[in-house]
């Protein structure tokens, strides 16, 4: 059950009160029990101090009549009783009967304690008056003996009498002091609770997105402080909020006017954001909350989705959807494990591509005719001439017409690769000994140069999946480019099996590549030194096809290389189906 502060406040200050009251009560009551008796007991023994001047001379002298007649006159003058004990407990004298009537008062306490040269104070029932009664007994000391106890006695009746009245008015004053302090208790305490209710109620408020409430107090204290850095932060929050507002309406308007289309996914692949683009896409199906595949099936988005989430890296990957080929990047948002995706329609591009590629492929073929007879007309040529003019010029057109050739075949083979729907045609592959049948080819080129070639295998290399003409295209470029770029050292292929998968190293001690235009070696076309490239025969095109036949594969290169010492080119390719969803 809720209390409120209210009933909190006032009732531990009601506690506090009633049971502070209650126990100034019971030790007044007690101590104002004992301060009556303590008077009266001063009393008593002043009385007995001031009678015993004529006592005790008449009890020396055993004049028992005598002081009979003493006692009774001080008892009725003073409403006291009064009584005198022989040593031996015989009554000498009394106040109130005949003494002779009256038992043997040894044994009484406050007698025996006077007896003893004490002042004997004692309270009881009276044994006669069935009264409680308060005793004094003094010794009555003669010339050093105690001859006789004077004992002097009060009903205490009249005594609690007044003591209850008194008790009566205590209760009184302490009830009315009570019920005073209750109401400022009452008062106080609604003071303290009225300022947190509206606390509370403003704070609630504020819960509910109404940043226009204020508190003001009247107080001067710690919650008027309160209060004040309440309004303040309801002040900073309500123009946080609007900011937050306006940058998110901003960020909404930018996202749905995007042309490509957006998703986030949340870590449980449901989708959290999409813009007009992508629900276009979907044809509206696309709705906040479902599962991403509720809307559309494509196996390479789950495995797009797949392998972003368990490498938690951006991966960006081409996905045809409802007939058109989009570029999907999908970012991995490491705080909350989303994924984002932005789908970019390159169906355009793509075809253009395509076009080109059809055209090179044409042009390639086209030319490949013609050059095929002039590079046979050349060498006819070269046969019959014997100028040595005419044999120089017949010379060039023929290194010409092999150069052409060499560029139309590399088109081919990347046109080939290029080609959609080109699959490599996947085998059981025995890395080692495609390896060893290319280094055949280059064991002239080698011995000439003069340099060392050799071929290092883990003895338990698996078989891969992969295209054996592709990837021996693969390996003759990378061979010949490092045949052709080295003049002294040698030539290290490596064949090892790793995590990733099985890795290629092809390693050499030729020219090296400059930092700057390592990014490029892959381009079409693209050669360092133009000149030596096309001394050595080059096109620019055998790391194109190289790049390819990796990309067919699912597999990765990567370059290092330092001018002056080598290059090595590692190609990581994967084992099993060369990466390719079922
Ligand atoms: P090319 O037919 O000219 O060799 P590539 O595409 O095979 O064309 O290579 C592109 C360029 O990269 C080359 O022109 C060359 O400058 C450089 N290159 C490639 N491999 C090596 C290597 N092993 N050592 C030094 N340079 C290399």
């Amino acid at each position: 059950m809720r209390r409120s502060i209210f009933a909190k406040i006032f009732g531990g200050y009601v506690l506090v009160t009633v049971i502070l009251s209650g126990l100034i009560l019971a030790f007044s009551f007690a101590g104002i029990r004992d301060f009556y008796v303590d008077g009266e007991t001063e009393s008593l023994k002043n009385l007995g101090t001031a009678l015993d001047t004529s006592a005790i001379p008449l009890v020396a002298a055993g004049n028992h009549l005598e002081l009979d007649r003493l006692v009774k006159k001080v008892g009725k003058e003073t409403h006291t009783r009064i009584t005198v004990v022989a040593p031996d407990g015989r009554v000498l004298a009394d106040s109130e009967t005949n003494p002779e009537n009256m038992e043997n008062h040894r044994t009484r306490t406050e007698v025996a304690q006077a007896l003893d040269g004490n002042t004997g104070r004692f309270l009881r029932l009276s044994g006669t008056l069935k009264e409680e009664m308060l005793y004094i007994a003094l010794p009555m000391k003669h010339e050093g003996r105690i001859i006789g106890v004077l004992r002097l006695s009060l009903f205490l009746k009249q005594m609690n009498d007044a003591m209850n009245r008194f008790r009566v008015k205590i209760a009184e004053i302490t009830v009315t002091i009570l019920g005073f302090s209750l109401l400022i208790a009452l008062a106080f305490s609604r003071s303290l609770s009225r300022p947190i209710k509206e606390l509370s109620a403003a704070s609630r408020k504020v819960a509910g997105q109404d940043f226009n409430v204020r508190v003001f107090l009247r107080n001067h204290d710690e919650l008027k402080e309160l209060a004040d850095s309440f309004n303040s932060m309801v002040s900073h929050t309500r123009s946080l909020f609007a900011e937050l507002t306006h940058q998110k309406e901003e960020l909404t308007s930018i996202i749905s006017s995007l042309q490509e289309g957006l998703l986030v996914l949340d870590r449980n692949d449901k989708l959290l954001l999409s813009n007009e683009s992508f629900k276009r896409l979907t044809s509206g199906l696309a709705s906040e909350g479902d599962f991403y595949w509720e809307i559309f099936r494509e196996p390479q988005f789950d495995e797009l989705i797949r392998k972003v989430r368990s490498s938690r890296q951006n991966r960006e990957d081409e996905i045809e959807f409802s007939k058109r080929i989009f570029l999907c990047s999908a970012t991995f948002l490491e705080s909350e494990g989303e994924v984002a995706v932005v789908f970019h329609d390159i169906t355009q591009i793509k075809n253009l591509e395509q076009i080109k590629t059809d055209f090179v492929l044409n042009v390639s073929h086209e030319l490949r005719t013609p050059l095929t007879a002039i590079k046979g007309f050349a060498e006819t040529l070269e046969e019959v001439v014997e100028d040595d003019e005419a044999r120089h010029y017949v010379d060039i057109i023929s290194r010409n017409a092999d150069r052409l050739m060499n560029i139309i075949t590399d088109l081919l083979t990347l046109s080939s690769l290029e080609a959609k729907g080109a699959q490599p045609q996947f085998t059981e592959v025995n890395l080692k000994d495609l390896a060893e049948n290319v280094l055949k080819i280059f064991t002239h080129p080698v011995k000439e140069k003069n340099l060392r070639m050799t071929l290092m295998a883990d003895d338990a290399l698996p078989t891969i999946e992969a295209d054996p003409f592709k990837l021996e295209q693969m390996f003759i470029n990378l061979v010949d480019n490092a045949v052709k770029y080295s003049e002294q050292g040698g030539i290290e292929i490596t064949l090892k099996q790793a995590k990733e998968g099985i890795v290629i190293a092809v390693k050499d001690t030729g020219i090296g590549i400059p930092h700057d235009s390592l990014a490029r070696i892959f381009e079409r076309f693209y050669v360092v030194d133009k000149s030596r490239s096309k001394r050595m025969g080059g096109t620019g095109l055998g790391l194109s096809i190289v790049k390819h036949v990796v990309m067919l594969h699912h597999g990765s290169i990567e370059v290092d290389s330092s001018v002056g010492l080598g290059t090595t080119f590692t190609v990581t390719l994967p084992e099993h189906g060369s990466g390719q969803s079922s």
